[in-house]
């Protein structure tokens, strides 16, 4: 049996997928905070998801890293770029897809991609909070809320509130002003889903964005945003069941690949 991990070390969150390369099957999937040491973080979730499919390190034919912290995992066979392992990922799960959007904790990007998977043009946002993980954390602990209870929340919405400024500073105190008129925290939540949603959009104006859209990362995870991407784009976003971890699936597909 022929096995391969793929090692994503993003800024937030360090992920690791082991797969069976006859049926790309996963045996195991680790996601956990990378903290200020992103190599022990890269090591720490390839050992535990050496563990969880109860396999051994000698046993994995290749480890392939990516994610910004890819340089830092001494264990890696090959380095790859995300787009290179988002494109590979979103394909491999909906081949359909042509545009992916991934919503990391300090960064966005969008990908166009072709019918055999191969990355097209891309656009990303690295410069500013806005639009991020990171700026749904922030706002979420001035809502008062988990950042993983935004989506739901932001779904019971009646009338999403407006704001005037996506920087994480204004916004911040503009929510701040609207919990002291009395907006529901309803409202503020499905607001904050709008912001990432523009942000995106802005970002599909610099690439041949086409459809099927999907939508993947850490923030792919709160229903609000794909809501608030589907009403702006006017059309389906789909979510695949792991977001999270598609760079990683798409580290290891190339390993087998390799
Ligand atoms: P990176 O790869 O850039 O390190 P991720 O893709 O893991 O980041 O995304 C991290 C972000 O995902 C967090 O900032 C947070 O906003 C969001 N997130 C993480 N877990 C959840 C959850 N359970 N529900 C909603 N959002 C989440």
């Amino acid at each position: 049996m022929t096995l391969t991990a793929g090692v994503d070390i993003g800024s937030l969150t360090a992920k690791a997928v082991i797969l069976s390369a006859e049926d790309s099957r996963v045996l195991g999937s680790i996601v956990a905070p990378t903290g200020w040491q992103s190599a022990q973080a890269g090591a720490d979730v390839l050992a535990r998801a050496l563990q969880q499919a109860s396999i051994e390190r000698t046993d994995i034919d290749r480890v392939v890293a990516t994610g910004y912290g890819r340089v830092s995992l001494e264990d890696a066979d090959e380095r790859l770029t995300e787009i290179s392992c988002l494109a590979r990922g979103i394909h491999h799960l909906l081949p359909e897809v042509r545009t992916a959007i991934d919503i990391g904790g300090q960064d966005s990007k969008v990908i166009t991609l072709d019918e055999t998977g191969n990355a097209g043009d891309f656009a990303l946002n690295d410069r500013c909070a806005a639009g991020t993980g990171r700026f749904l954390e922030v706002l979420a602990r001035v809502l008062g809320v988990e950042v993983s209870d935004l989506g739901k929340l932001s779904l019971k919405a009646d009338r999403p509130a407006q704001f005037s400024s996506v920087c994480t500073v204004f916004a911040e105190s503009e929510l701040v002003g609207m919990l002291s008129a009395g907006e529901s925290r309803e409202n503020i939540a499905a607001g904050l889903s709008r912001i990432i949603a523009h942000q995106v959009g802005t970002l599909l104006g610099q690439v041949r964005y086409q459809p099927p859209v999907a939508l993947v990362g850490g923030v792919a995870q709160n229903e609000g945003v794909g809501t608030a991407l589907e009403e702006l784009l006017g059309v389906t976003v789909d979510v695949p069941e792991q977001p999270q971890t598609v760079c990683a699936l798409g580290a290891a597909l190339w390993a087998i690949m390799m």
